[in-house]
């Protein structure tokens, strides 16, 4: 088989790992013209500075071992095998540089006969990388669970970032469908992970030119839809691992149907798209807001709500905090005021040093005055045209894109618009989704 074959294969296996943002783009240069973007595998990821760079996301390997029933690769699947030997897969990842068509490179693989023999090939990729061509480049390579302690760590120091996938977010739900995989052999490539990072950190202040072992850092995924854990049990998963194994991402990634199977929802049901979009962003409320996952939902709630954004659903349950006066609240309370970033609440508790704030300054700082505008005031005034009737409140909070996100998995197809289009009013099932919640603040 040859090199582009592979690259098929392999590329398109690769392609239901969601940690890295986006799929490849289809297109070449036309007669005369510049640039073009390589079908196969070239995904976009977001640096540690922010850059989107573009990746060759691709496996060493589909030949698996293992059966997860989620996955294409699993061994009883009759998928078409293919596997690149490290110099074939080194090599076209330098000539891919070359050409300008990525800037780094997403490298997992099946289980190749066992956890430790997959590791040894793709280490030995990342060693001609970095050795022989001397390319610096940014890598992201997926631990194996199972793997041996010193290969994970031979391939900490050969990545910039690892990932260890968990996949499923309970033990029952790993036995169920992975029966291969166990909760201990993936976290404990995790720990061992976060220890080289503690210990790393420490040997970079004695030893200033210490090899770095995974600079960027680890991430996991996991998926979302495939069995029956509600986004609470989701949530409060990943906020354990930020804080035990200092994750610097948690990937969730809508289940796609791709096998039968009597365990998972049937081929042809839509990927839980908009319960991905909230799981993030309850993520970020976590990571950047001060939130806890227990406080997201109510006590008797499990799912995250199909109208509002975590936040905005928080600071509706807890009528009682609002209207802040922007001149006085604490930080923390700032932060949890929607409409306001971490950014735009940093600012003002700077500006405010200087002068008391007015709705015009808040605006200017970056403040979303559409939706924080119900929950502040500003020198005790509240913003002029604020609406005072449930509807409209409510409406004001919801965003157009995400209801169109939600009926589309609910309701025929609808083309989302990159531009906010006019409100449409309430519909009878969102008045109901809605009907517990506060009357105007
Ligand atoms: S170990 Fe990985 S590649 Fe193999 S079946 Fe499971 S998820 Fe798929």
């Amino acid at each position: 088989m040859d090199t582009m074959a592979k690259l098929r294969i392999l590329s398109d296996a690769a392609k239901y790992d969601a940690a890295c943002t986006s799929s490849g783009a289809q297109k070449t240069a036309k007669r005369g013209g510049i640039g073009s973007a390589e079908a196969c595998g070239i995904c976009h990821s977001f640096a540690g500075d922010g850059r989107c760079i573009s990746l060759l996301k691709v496996l060493q390997t589909n030949v698996c071992v293992y059966d997860c029933a989620y996955c294409v690769n699993r061994r009883s699947n009759d998928a078409r095998r293919a596997a690149f030997s490290p110099r074939e897969l080194a090599e076209l990842v330098i000539a891919f540089y070359r050409r300008n068509y990525i800037e780094g490179l997403f490298l997992s693989s099946g289980v190749a006969g066992s956890p430790d023999a997959a590791t040894e090939t793709m280490i030995e990729t990342l060693r001609l990388l970095r050795e022989e061509y001397r390319f610096s480049g940014y890598i992201h390579a997926k631990a194996i669970p199972g793997a041996d302690a010193a290969l994970v760590r031979r391939l900490g120091l050969l990545a910039d970032r690892l990932s260890v996938n968990i996949e499923l977010p309970s033990g029952q739900s790993l036995r169920r469908l992975a029966p291969d995989k166990t909760k201990a052999a993936i976290l404990g490539p995790m720990s061992l992970i976060r220890g080289g990072l503690d210990e790393n950190r420490r040997d970079l202040v004695r030893f200033r030119h210490a090899p770095r072992f995974a600079p960027a850092g680890q991430s996991t995924q996991m998926i979302v839809g495939a069995t029956e854990e509600s986004d609470r049990q989701i949530l409060s998963l990943s906020s354990a691992l930020y804080e035990r194994y200092r994750l610097k991402r948690v990937f969730y990634s809508a289940y796609i149907p791709v096998n039968d199977a009597a365990t998972l929802p049937p081929v042809g049901t839509p990927p839980p798209l908009w319960r991905e979009h909230r799981l993030y962003q309850a993520d970020w409320l976590l990571r950047f807001y001060g939130f806890s996952s227990e406080e997201l939902f109510d006590k008797t709630e499990g799912r995250l709500h199909p109208y509002l954004d975590p936040k905005c659903h928080w600071a509706l349950r807890h009528k009682e905090l609002f209207p802040l006066e922007v001149n006085r609240a604490p930080y923390e309370l700032l932060l949890r005021v929607p409409g306001v970033g971490v950014k735009s609440a940093w600012r003002i508790t700077r500006a405010r040093r200087a002068a008391s704030l007015s709705w015009d300054a808040l605006a200017k700082i970056g403040v979303v005055t559409k939706r924080a505008r119900h929950f502040l005031i500003a020198n005790g005034k509240r913003y002029f045209d604020a609406p005072v009737e449930k509807d409209a409140l409510l409406l004001d909070l919801m965003s157009p894109r995400e209801r169109a996100l939600f009926h589309r998995e609910t309701a025929p197809f609808r083309q989302l618009s990159l531009f906010d289009e006019e409100t449409p009013a309430l519909s009878p099932a969102e008045r109901r989704e809605l009907s517990c919640l506060a009357a105007p603040l």
